[in-house]
């Protein structure tokens, strides 16, 4: 009996060892490791070649596996050599940026904690490859589409474009098990109605239009809900569904159809943080699907917290409100007083605009 308690509390330890990753113990791990210094959106392609740099030292697998159509080279990293295989890449829209750094922590650290129970694990039972910045003209330019004009994510059937052909060729080759599809939506995204900001939407995407419930989908959605638990301490309330309109031409939708089952992560804005906040917050998302990935735990998960998550809304959340201001300076012409407003915006300067106009728009 003495000997049955003794061997249950180390199977007790060793599990509690394994599954040692809290989301809180997450986001201590990319506080003290994190690689990236930058905010998000003032990364351009030589400083993402830093970075990557500082990966390769640390001993991540990296290859460059195609060009963007400017000639830049775009990367693919891989961890791990176990059965599943689960592909990820950023920045298919050269402005939205915020995921490209976080995979560039996460692969940092999966590389420099190989002697943690379960990035063991994570290697044995997983092998994940990564695009960060699948679109570097754009990136550079910081605009959405690539050099040609062309929105990548709606060129997954033309394939015009040599970043398109690439990402299909990548998916075509190596058939992943799931794929993981990360872009930024703007800040002025809501949680339905409830006039807060949506730091991170999710959506799971479905392969046809007539949104097919396969196996994919099923384990796709306990995925998703077990990264919304992970995080919802972190940004409680700022986190709503993606819309799931079927879009033919869009990679998501075509990963999912050519059976890589997607899930599509929207990185939003957060008033009063920075940027790199909701790289972290990626960073937590992302390294929690791992580990429902890698221990199996998503198999008896629930899906509730993502079919139960409020859609993204609209119209709640505006950049500017001019209330009570009387005797404007300006011209009049009969009883009509004509003025003008000038504003500087910069990117820096949103999230504190967002904050004053969420402030107004709750009361
Ligand atoms: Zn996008």
């Amino acid at each position: 009996m003495r000997n049955a308690i003794l061997l249950s509390m180390i199977a007790l330890f060793v599990s509690i060892n394994i599954a040692a990753q809290t989301p809180h113990e997450l986001a201590d791990a990319w506080d003290a490791t994190h690689i990236t210094d930058k905010e998000p959106s003032d990364v351009r392609h030589s400083d993402l070649k830093l970075y990557l740099e500082k990966l390769r030292s640390q001993g991540v697998k990296m290859a460059e596996v195609g060009r963007s159509n400017a000639g830049r080279e775009i990367y693919q990293m891989e961890f791990g050599s176990g059965p599943l295989k689960v592909f990820l890449w950023s920045q298919m829209h050269g402005d939205e940026p915020t995921a490209t750094s976080a995979l560039v922590d996460i692969f940092s650290y999966l590389a420099t904690h190989g002697d943690k129970p379960w990035v063991k694990e994570f290697a044995e039972k997983l092998t994940i490859r990564a695009v960060p910045m699948l679109n570097p003209d754009g990136a550079e330019l910081y605009t959405r589409r690539n050099l040609q004009g062309i929105d990548i994510n709606r060129d997954a059937l033309n394939l015009a474009t040599p970043e398109a052909r690439l990402l299909k060729q990548l998916q075509n080759q190596w058939q992943p098990n799931i794929g993981f599809n990360l872009h930024n939506q703007q800040e002025l995204t809501a949680v339905g109605l409830t006039g807060k900001q949506a730091s991170i939407s999710f959506l799971v995407v479905y392969g046809d239009e007539a949104k097919t419930e396969t196996d994919g989908m099923r384990r796709n959605k306990r995925v998703a809900s077990a990264m919304i638990k992970a995080i919802e301490p972190f940004i409680q309330g700022h986190i709503a569904r993606y819309g799931d309109e079927w879009t033919p031409t869009a990679f998501g939708d075509n990963f999912s159809a050519w059976g890589s089952p997607v899930i599509l992560i929207e990185t939003g804005a957060l008033i009063g943080q920075k940027e790199l906040y909701l790289a972290k917050i990626n960073f937590i998302a992302i390294m929690t699907a791992f580990s429902s990935l890698a221990t199996g735990s998503q198999a008896t998960g629930s899906s509730a917290p993502y079919e139960n998550l409020p859609h993204n809304g609209s119209g709640t959340l505006v950049n500017y409100m001019f209330r009570h201001f009387t005797k404007p300076i300006g011209r009049s012409i009969g009883r009509r007083t004509i003025f003008w407003i000038s504003l500087n915006r910069t990117r820096s300067s949103q999230e504190a605009f967002g904050s004053k106009v969420t402030a107004c728009c709750q009361r």
